[in-house]
């Protein structure tokens, strides 16, 4: 053996491969652009499809991260054609593959479902249609369940790939493998058993978000040796990101007002948590004489499409819709989407807020108190559910990060301060906090919480809130020392403390629901110390009799910036990274 035979290390994907599969001069290129024409009507590829397709026909293995509609489907869809065979694609739901049915019908592109609808004589149809050389589909679209449980479907498959007809594998919404996504699935994964069967068969997995953990994760679990991931910029720099603050746990009024005001005549959705809110909400809007209408998982399929129908043909102006209004929106002139409620994870807000359209639409979501307890107790069953709704109220609570650069980092994307242009609150208004020894204060409401316990009691946040602020039951009164903080005050500390380990939750569990009860968290302790001390940055005080004076100056100071000052605050806010950790 020569000298030296360790291996070399491995080349990865680099950009001159990209550009090599870029390039339009393969043996397919000819076929494949023409069916972007005559089939799919499209004049022209969007960034990354070329190569996606090049890569996928070539025989690679490939994650392609893109986005929401930017046109992943089109990246197995069109080689599906192109290929000998069919394409088993694994999508999560059945209400998704049905839309894409639909579509495919209406270009003419035989596509089949195989699911617990199917008639026994379309399933024999169909599994014969398999085997059939002249296949008679190009996409046959499968839930993961169906894989896991259907014996006669793999060993129709089985005999598909030996007659050389299993052209490719698509696994749709591929983050749902991971349980660090924001989607698990579990019948995901099983899928592994697809390349271990097939091994010459390419795969294509597709999402919109994944850290490169879970594009790992995924990769184990689909047992695919050495993928090559393409991934599409995540920036979506025409977006404006706000949040803030609810007045009160009902903000429907001033969502009304917003809408009324600032998107006259103008398309949006509001995402609120639950079916429930999505009828009060509507209703609440139509009251104020807004043409919105409800949309969630129980309505009837055909209402769902009529509310779909009516709002793309601007009949109504506004869904107010839980995240079962997602997958496969596709309107340009969505000009915000509110969420009236946080969602629960990073991954969840940014999918989310990116069904906004493309001319310059605001993202802008309601930061409120009590819904973070309701989202807490709705994930208690998840195993990374705290983490990843910590991570979006840490989101919420910041005050002097840009808003992308937090999602940048939570998705691991290299960034850079300048991309984000003004177009996040707090680039806009970055000067509107103050940093604040808060170290008194968290003695005084961990000492509630501490003087509950020892009275066996359990208090929920908001008891502590109104305890802490004099409103509590009068034998609680004596013993506490009673904040003259206002309520915004009183709830951003909580939360902090929350965020930083003084306090942690207390789940309790009963027949019907889930409580959420503040205790002392292992940081708690700290605080015993006399030197011991924490600081926190605080949005300056909204009172009603301040707002104008603080916009105001915000205002200024963002003029300012656009004529091209440093912002004035760059060094405070150097500074305080220091004296405050991060959250992220
Ligand atoms: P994703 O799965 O990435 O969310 P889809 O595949 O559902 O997105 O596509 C979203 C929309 O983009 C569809 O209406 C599709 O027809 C359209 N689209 C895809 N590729 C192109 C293209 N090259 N040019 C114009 N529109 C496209
Ligand atoms: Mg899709
Ligand atoms: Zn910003």
């Amino acid at each position: 053996q020569p000298s030296g035979s360790s291996k070399p290390p491995k080349p990865s994907f680099s950009k001159q491969d990209l550009q090599h599969y870029e390039e339009s001069d393969f043996s397919w290129s000819k076929e494949v652009q023409a069916k972007l024409c005559n089939v799919f009507q499209l004049s022209k590829f969007r960034p990354l499809q070329r190569a996606a397709i090049n890569l996928s026909m070539s025989g690679k293995d490939l994650f392609l991260v893109m986005p929401t509609g930017r046109g992943k489907s089109l990246c197995y869809q069109l080689p599906a054609l192109c290929s000998k065979g069919f394409t088993l694609v694994i999508a999560p739901l059945v209400s998704l593959v049905e839309d894409q049915l639909m579509y495919l019908k209406s270009i003419n592109v035989p596509a089949v479902t195989l699911n617990a609808s199917s008639t026994k004589e379309d399933s024999k149809q169909l599994l014969a249609g398999m085997t059939d050389k002249n296949s008679p589909f190009k996409l046959l679209y499968v839930t993961p369940e169906k894989i896991a449980k259907s014996k006669l479907l793999m060993s129709k498959l089985e005999k598909a790939y030996n007659m050389g007809l299993l052209a490719r594998i698509a696994v749709d919404e591929v983050h749902c493998c991971s349980q660090w996504g924001h989607d698990f699935r579990p019948d995901y994964k099983l899928l592994g058993i697809l390349k271990r069967q097939f091994p010459k068969v390419p795969l294509v997995g597709l999402t919109a978000t994944a850290t490169s953990n879970v594009l790992k994760d995924c990769q184990k679990i689909l047992c695919v040796q050495e993928p090559i991931t393409l991934t599409a910029p995540f920036n979506r720099p025409n977006l404006y990101y706000e949040v803030r603050f609810k007045h009160n746990e009902d903000c429907t009024h001033q969502i009304a007002e917003l809408i009324r005001e600032r998107y006259k005549n103008q398309s949006g959705i509001v995402y609120v948590f639950s079916q429930k809110d999505a009828e009060v909400v509507a209703t609440d809007l139509q009251k104020r004489n807004i043409l919105a209408q409800p949309y969630h998982a129980s309505m009837e399929p055909s209402d769902k499409s009529l509310v779909h129908q009516r709002w793309s043909s601007k009949k109504i102006q506004v869904v107010v819709a839980t995240v079962a209004f997602g997958m496969g929106i596709d309107k340009a002139d969505v000009r915000f989407v509110i969420h009236h409620t946080i969602s629960k994870s990073i991954e969840n807000y940014y999918q989310e807020s990116g069904r906004a359209g493309r001319h310059h639409p605001d993202c802008i979501v309601f930061f409120g108190f009590a819904d973070i307890f309701r989202i807490s107790t709705m994930v208690v069953m998840e195993n990374t559910g705290q983490q990843k709704l910590q991570n979006m109220v840490a989101y919420c609570q910041n005050v002097d990060r840009c808003r992308r650069a937090m999602m940048a980092i939570h998705f691991d994307e290299v960034w850079n301060d300048d991309e984000c242009n003004q177009m996040c609150d707090v680039c806009r208004h970055g000067n509107d906090y103050i940093t604040t020894d808060i170290t008194k204060h968290a003695r005084d409401v961990v000492a509630i919480v501490e003087m509950a316990s020892s009275m066996d009691e359990k208090l929920t946040p908001l008891k502590v809130c109104d305890a802490w602020m004099g409103k509590g039951p009068a034998k609680h009164r004596k013993t506490i020392k009673v904040t003259s903080l206002s309520r915004v005050e009183v709830e951003s500390i909580i939360i902090h403390l929350l965020l930083h380990g003084y306090f942690s939750e207390d789940f309790s569990f009963t027949p019907y629901t889930t409580h959420f009860y503040l205790k002392l968290g292992r940081k708690a302790a700290l605080l015993k110390n006399g030197n011991h001390s924490i600081t926190m940055k605080m949005r300056r005080v909204m009172s009603h009799a301040t707002v104008k004076k603080v916009s105001e100056s915000a205002a200024e100071k963002s003029s300012a910036k656009v004529k091209g000052k440093r912002p004035a605050d760059s060094d405070d806010r150097k500074s305080g990274v220091k004296k405050v950790k991060t959250l992220l």
